[in-house]
């Protein structure tokens, strides 16, 4: 199994995190030339992705590029990665925002879709871009000023009993320095009716660097229940490294969930997602969602259809105990709830 994030001890910890988060590949030439792919067998497809990256731009994670068979555009970590001229074409169906999420935010930067629990935005910032993002299209460059926008949050939960869970969401919110966390952490602990926080990352998984003693700390330290919910797509995203960097998580009591998307070419198959549920239960995770796919312009390339999904979840139950079996879920626009698909 090829390690997916290379280690350089020579840097401290939180060093070496936020050089890799900030320091991502965000050009499609260095990025074709790196993977092996800056070939006349692959210039059309150079064109497209320069297209494609100046709609979402380009943010590959540099550590990775080591790990990836070259060569390969469809090997199931770049492929998540990689911008494509398949990005360009308007599909009949898909839209900027078909989860209607803008109606959602009373505040900006904050979504109330769901009766007890609020999904703060926290940051603009992802390590890396995932190119079938569902929030590509998001106004992010609406929202410079995210500690004046928590104000605004933090208000509007402060006067909503209903309200006990808070999402941090993004972008992603470990992106974020441990000193910026632990200012909005604080704020939300002081809301008495607040129970739970739940953390929604993809660079937890990505960069287990990221899981440092001070993120430890003040998640060890909270009054809160504390549920961190990875985003993890195929078993090799997995690093050797990882259920080391979970471990201390766990003994302070963060309940670890895992979310998937159900991706055309990178794990639509019953092999690679029971090979990823149990990675992630020896990583100490639990699989919670495999989503569908949101129908957001740009990304219909990814698409799986519900019968695929739904054969694909069965051939999953036939293999692997109950609780390592994903909830296959869509998110339809104006529900109470994500929609259980089966
Ligand atoms: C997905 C989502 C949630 C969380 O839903 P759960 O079913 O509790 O995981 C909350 N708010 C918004 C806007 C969401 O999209
Ligand atoms: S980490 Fe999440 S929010 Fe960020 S680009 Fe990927 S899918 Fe989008």
């Amino acid at each position: 199994m090829p390690h997916m994030v290379a280690r350089s001890d020579s840097l401290d910890t939180p060093k070496k995190w936020q050089h890799q988060v900030a320091n991502p590949v965000t050009d499609s030439s260095e990025l074709f030339t790196l993977l092996d792919l800056a070939t006349d067998a692959h210039g059309d497809e150079l064109v497209g992705a320069l297209k494609a990256s100046e709609a979402f731009p380009l943010r590959f994670p540099r550590s990775l590029i080591g790990q990836l068979d070259s060569g390969n555009p469809n090997h199931p970590i770049t492929r998540q990665f990689l911008p494509s001229a398949a990005e360009l074409n308007d599909a009949a169906g898909y839209s900027a925002d078909p989860l209607a999420e803008q109606e959602a935010q009373p505040v900006p930067g904050l979504l109330h879709k769901y009766r007890g629990r609020v999904l703060l935005v926290t940051t603009q910032v992802c390590a890396v871009h995932c190119r079938y993002c569902f929030r590509r299209h998001y106004p992010y460059a609406d929202q410079r000023d995210p500690e004046g926008l928590w104000q605004q949050a933090i208000a509007y939960i402060e006067q909503r009993q209903q309200i006990t869970e808070v999402i941090l969401s993004g972008g992603d919110p470990l992106s974020l320095a441990d000193q910026k966390l632990t200012t909005l952490i604080k704020r939300l602990e002081k809301i008495p009716h607040l129970t739970t926080l739940r953390f929604h990352s993809r660079t937890a998984a990505l960069f287990p660097e990221r899981i440092t003693p001070a993120l430890v700390e003040l998640l060890e330290n909270c009054r809160l229940n504390v549920v961190l919910v990875t985003h993890i797509n195929h078993p090799l995203e997995i690093s050797d490294q990882l259920p080391a960097a979970l471990a201390p998580l766990q003994a302070a009591g963060v309940k670890l969930l895992n979310q998937s998307v159900l991706l055309k070419g990178v794990n639509d198959g019953v092999e690679p997602l029971s090979e990823l549920s149990e990675k992630l239960f020896s990583a100490g995770i639990l699989p919670y969602y495999l989503h569908l796919p949101d129908r957001v312009s740009g990304t219909a390339h990814f698409a799986v259809d519900d019968e695929t999904g739904k054969t694909l979840v069965n051939g999953l139950r036939r293999r692997l105990p109950g609780y390592l079996v994903p909830r296959l879920v869509r998110e339809v626009a104006h529900e109470a709830g994500k929609t259980l698909i089966g």
